[in-house]
């Protein structure tokens, strides 16, 4: 991929990257994996304050001058590779203790590396991430404005702005703002779920039309009639007339429990 497709805008405002760093509270304890370090606008502050640094990145030249800078430094390990495809519990630094995110990522691969993390069987503590602004309204949103990334990353962490940077802070300066966000992640998921996809394959449905009422979304998402998903949200407690951002977390979890319910006497009614 050229530099642009792999967003490489590179941090160029001190005090930036010093808040970016400042936000995860880094302490000589700490193992922290830095995502797209690049050029290293973050990693000289994360390597003078932590235990253990992993730098995880994809260009293969930006790497390999990270691995010649940090050779005699043995707390820093350069790993090359795509962070969307590098489970954190298969990488040994990171599956066998409590460790930090961080990272000015990527704006093109910064959903999934977020949910790749959130998700895992060894997630971070703490994840402190710059992205794309309007996705950062996202993740921190209420109800009222939330979207399906809202249901995704509050599901397993609470989510804050920490501060919006403008363009000039990079160079090359991207087409948008960006802000950092800090996700404390919990210790559990928010909801009991027996089944975090079939959670999804719900909660996807309800925002398949998101401008629509629930009742016509939900519709429309699970291929069924109005009919149909106007019982199910009735089951849920919830009124069908209400769009898909306004509802809570919890609520989504209660459309999910009558759906399995329905979903399950389905079955059991089946020879
Ligand atoms: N941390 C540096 C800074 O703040 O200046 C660079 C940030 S730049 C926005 C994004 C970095 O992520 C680049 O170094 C890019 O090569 C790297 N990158 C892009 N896609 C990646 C991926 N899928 N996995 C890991 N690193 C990636």
């Amino acid at each position: 991929m050229t530099p642009r497709r792999l967003g490489q805008h590179f941090l160029k405002d001190p005090s930036v990257a010093a808040r970016i760093v400042a936000a995860a509270e880094p302490s000589p304890d700490d193992t922290v994996v830095e995502i797209g370090p690049g050029r290293g606008a973050l990693t000289r502050r994360l390597s003078d304050a932590v235990g253990r640094l992993v730098l995880l990145e994809i260009d293969a030249g930006l790497a390999s001058r990270l691995r010649c800078e940090y050779a005699g430094d043995t707390r820093v390990q350069v790993v090359e590779g795509d962070a969307r495809l590098l489970d954190p519990a298969g990488m040994p630094a990171l599956s066998q203790r409590p460790y930090k995110a961080i990272g000015n990522l990527p704006y093109y691969a910064a959903t999934p590396i977020v949910r790749l993390y959130l998700e895992s069987t060894s997630p971070p503590v703490i994840m402190v991430v710059m992205v794309q602004r309007e996705v950062a309204r996202e993740m921190t949103a209420e109800p009222g404005k939330m979207g399906l990334l809202s249901v995704a990353v509050q599901l397993y962490a609470g989510a804050r702005a920490v501060c919006t940077v403008p363009p000039r802070a990079f160079s090359p300066p991207p087409k948008v703002h960006s802000t950092v966000v800090r996700l404390d992640v919990r210790d559990r998921p928010v909801l009991a779920l027996d089944s975090v996809d079939d959670f999804f394959t719900v909660a996807r449905a309800g925002f398949s039309a998101p401008r629509k009422q629930l009742r016509n979304s939900l519709a429309n998402g699970l291929r069924v009639p109005a009919s149909d998903s106007a019982t199910l949200l009735s089951d849920a407690g919830i009124d069908g007339t209400r769009r898909p951002a306004t509802l809570s977390l919890p609520e989504w979890g209660d459309l999910y429990q009558a759906w399995k319910r329905r979903a399950y006497a389905g079955r059991e009614a089946t020879p």
